[in-house]
């Protein structure tokens, strides 16, 4: 007999295919996030879990005896209660390295959106603001040869680096729980403690997981350390942020700029007062969200359920529960 999985959340056909062959499936096929009482009805007879973002904790695993492996199809897995699921041998895994470019393009694109300030100029042109004669109106920050510090250099924090460092003649300078040295060496990046980072910098990346140790990570003390002219980017998670304090740093001109991917709370409130303020460059949460790496990463979480559900080793079972 199959072993049966619950896919909770629509994967391409390809995907549930492939899935099919070795598993009896089941799907949640709305593009509407599954209730949280349907998850915790849809896992009761199940031993594989595909899943984004779902909080597994304490409670859906007391409603998933049969649970041996959740399969989140991203890199981030801060929805796991790891010791949780320690506690019930629930294996976790997600899917690394195949969107670390796709999430580097993203930081890159943020970048020049908010330095040359290019979703705020397009309006102004589309709402016939452009007079001859203006140019000082339209001024940005140069990107190139800017220095760029980098909170979190792991798999993406690299990517940013290696376009930063070679594409646009950036000083990268970094701050990260261990020091880096290959990266140091392969890239020409420099480790600085947190403090001299946000000092020193143009522009402030943060790429930092979400854990306990880097929930607000950044705050009201943080942005007071920042320049005036700094640019500040988060495609990380939002709760690393104090959103006030980001807020109330933009709004006092502590800091210029932020280009933000993901949000405290999303989606972002309709009334929030970032939305209102044109050196903020919004988007949502779409860091790896290119048809290709979502397929890549699609195909990496079901080769992960797969193997889980036959009791076999799944290639990237996060590292807290390997
Ligand atoms: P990664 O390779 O694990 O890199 C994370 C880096 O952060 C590591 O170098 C780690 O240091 C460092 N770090 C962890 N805790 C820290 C702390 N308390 N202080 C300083 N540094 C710390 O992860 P990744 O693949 O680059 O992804 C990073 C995060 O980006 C994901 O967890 C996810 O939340 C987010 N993300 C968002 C999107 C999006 O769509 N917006 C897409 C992909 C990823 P060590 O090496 O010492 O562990």
């Amino acid at each position: 007999m199959k072993p049966k999985v619950f896919i909770a959340r629509p994967v391409p056909k390809e995907i549930e295919d492939y899935i099919a062959e070795y598993c009896e499936v089941e799907t949640w096929s709305s593009t509407e996030t599954i209730p949280r009482s349907e998850l915790l009805k849809a896992v009761q007879s199940v031993e594989g879990l595909l899943i984004t973002g779902g909080r597994i904790d304490e409670e859906l695993l007391e409603h998933a005896p049969h649970l041996k492996i959740v399969s989140n199809i991203s890199v981030g897995y801060n929805n796991f209660d790891l010791e949780a699921m320690k506690r019930r041998g629930v294996i976790g895994t997600h899917t690394p390295y195949v969107l670390d470019d796709s999430v580097a393009d993203l930081v890159l694109g943020l970048m020049l959106s908010c330095a040359r300030r290019i979703p705020e100029l397009d309006q102004y042109v589309k709402q016939g603001q452009w007079q001859r004669g203006d140019d000082e109106v339209l001024f940005g920050l140069d990107v190139h040869h800017a220095t760029l510090g980098i909170i979190g250099m792991g798999r993406i924090g690299e990517a940013i680096a290696k376009r930063a460092r070679f594409g646009f003649d950036m000083d990268v300078i970094y701050t990260n729980r261990s020091r880096k040295f290959e990266a140091e060496q392969a890239l020409g990046v420099r480790y600085q403690p947190m403090e001299d980072l946000l000092k020193q910098s143009d522009f402030i990346v943060l790429m930092t997981p979400l854990t306990p140790e880097t929930t607000r990570l950044i705050g009201k003390e943080q942005f007071s350390l920042m320049k005036d002219s700094a640019i500040f980017i988060n495609v990380s998670r939002g709760q690393n942020v104090d959103e006030q304090a980001l807020i109330e740093a933009l709004a006092s001109g502590q800091i210029r700029a932020a280009g933000l991917d993901v949000f405290e709370n999303e989606p972002v409130a309709a009334d929030s007062p970032l939305l209102k303020m044109p050196q903020v460059v919004t988007l949502p949460h779409i860091g790896s969200a290119t048809a290709k790496t979502r397929m890549d990463m699609a195909r990496v979480a079901a080769e992960n359920l797969v193997k889980g559900v036959k009791g076999e080793t799944p290639p990237y079972i996060v590292k807290e529960l390997s």
